[in-house]
């Protein structure tokens, strides 16, 4: 392992405030010191002037679709793709095939992570068997495997006794239960937000009272076991409102929020009166309506939405952005609307597209570190050192990202290491980019 000097960066540290120009020796795989002009005998020196060196990312929700479905994406490549976009832990979501909630699958996630993804890869463990909504899945015995969390994401927990169940074993064995809010008795697999737009286009609709009636019903369970609840993808005015009271009240809930429902509406299926990102005021070209790259669950919302999940991230009621990313192969896009498959390949767009929200003045670029570092961490609690720390100090694994704010590039997903290529950023131009991705003091990505 070669130790390193980076040299002149703008290190910003969340978790200790410290946003300042230092350099940043790293040593043995930890971060050796941090200070201003450090001696540098027999190190490799790499010139960071100009750019940011932050705690490398953590991701709390990722699919990887490994075991099963690797000609989507495997945790080799969604590994890279990983560490294209600054992150250095990342979380992947347990439907897969099988969907990972027994010991063995378990145990094939983190042997296959360790020899071929160059970023730290936690699983998260089903909820139920199966992810099939019948029975628990054995959650003490998923927790001493190795998942950090448990979840049915790509469906709610089924029933209100499951949740209750789940919520208590998440006491039990300290880790957190994800939830996918959607009602499908109202959702019914519709793919559009329910609203003018997905009027004008047909579509059957997606009503934001599907996410808010599972919030609630989770948050009551959570009071009342004392179970720790953490809400997927938040993407509605009224979710936020819960979970901001919810907080207030003591509740054990922390929540997520993604890129995309942070930077897009549904305007992008109509394809007409695009702005980038939402909040802006870059107009955008005219595109093809009924781009299935915009199909996502749950889906995108309208404007006034969009706004209640900037403020809750903006005053801490989300207290982490997570990608949701979930890659695809183009058949799976290549059909009708109402047929393609959900999902947006968010790996290496995540970070540009957040320098574009905070271009707009809605949120600080300290925020956005701290939501994508120190914040998944309090989510995940710090697992004797299997995620990455989220700071920059004295004897820390060197996890660091590396990323320039005012680099312009344009989106080509034919470029992206993900196998996903689906992304509705396709063209658009982002304002910065990942230069240099490290995990515990060796290089996992460089531009
Ligand atoms: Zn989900
Ligand atoms: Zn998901």
């Amino acid at each position: 392992m070669s130790d390193l000097l980076l040299r002149g960066g703008r290190v910003l540290d969340p978790s200790s405030g410290r946003d300042a120009v230092a350099d940043v020796l790293v040593r043995d795989g930890l971060v050796a010191s941090v200070g201003e002009r450090l001696a540098a005998d027999r190190v490799q020196i790499i010139d960071v002037a100009g750019l940011v060196v932050a705690p490398g990312f953590i991701d709390l929700h990722c699919h990887l679709r490994d075991p099963g479905l690797t000609y989507k994406e495997s945790i080799a490549s969604g590994g890279r793709a990983a560490a294209a976009g600054g992150f250095t832990t990342i979380c992947c979501m347990p439907n897969t095939d099988p969907v990972i909630d027994s010991r063995g699958i378990v145990e094939y996630v983190l042997r296959t992570a360790a020899a071929e993804s160059p970023v730290r890869v936690l699983p998260i463990g089903a909820v139920t068997k199966g992810q099939a909504g019948k029975e628990l899945a054995e959650l003490a015995e998923l927790a001493e495997a190795g998942v950090v969390a448990f979840s049915d994401d790509g469906r709610p927990v089924a029933t209100s006794s499951l949740m209750r169940h789940a919520l208590e074993y998440s006491r039990i064995t300290g880790r957190p239960v994800i939830d996918h809010c959607e009602d499908v008795t109202l959702t019914g697999g519709a793919p559009a937000n329910e609203g003018p737009v997905a009027a004008r286009l047909g579509l059957r609709g997606w009503p934001a009272a599907a996410e808010t009636i599972i919030i609630a019903r989770d948050l009551e369970l959570a009071a009342l076991t004392g179970g720790r609840l953490h809400i997927a993808h938040v993407s509605t005015a009224g979710g936020v409102e819960l979970i901001r009271q919810a907080k207030r009240s003591g509740v054990p809930v922390t929540a997520e929020v993604t890129p995309h429902h942070l930077t897009l509406t549904d305007a992008w299926l109509l394809g007409e009166g695009l702005r980038w990102p939402a909040t802006g005021t870059t107009s955008l070209d005219r595109r093809a309506p009924y781009d299935t790259r915009t199909k996502v669950n749950p889906p995108l919302r309208g404007d006034a939405d969009v706004e209640a999940v900037i403020a809750g991230l903006a005053d801490g009621t989300i207290d982490a952005i997570a990608t949701d990313h979930a890659p695809h192969a183009v058949v799976d896009k290549l059909c009708e609307y109402d047929e393609a498959a959900f999902g947006i390949s968010g790996f290496e767009t995540a970070l540009g597209a957040l320098l574009a929200l905070v271009e707009t003045g809605a949120v600080s670029l300290e925020r956005i570190v701290e939501a994508l570092t120190v914040g998944p961490l309090r989510v995940l609690g710090d697992l004797d050192g299997r995620v990455s720390p989220g700071r920059i100090a004295e004897g820390c694994p060197a996890d660091l990202v590396v990323f320039d704010p005012a680099h312009p590039w344009t989106v080509d997903p034919e470029h992206f290491l993900s196998k996903g290529k689906n992304s509705p950023l396709d063209g658009v131009e982002l304002p910065g980019r990942v230069v240099l991705t490290m995990v515990a003091g060796k290089v996992a990505y460089r531009a």
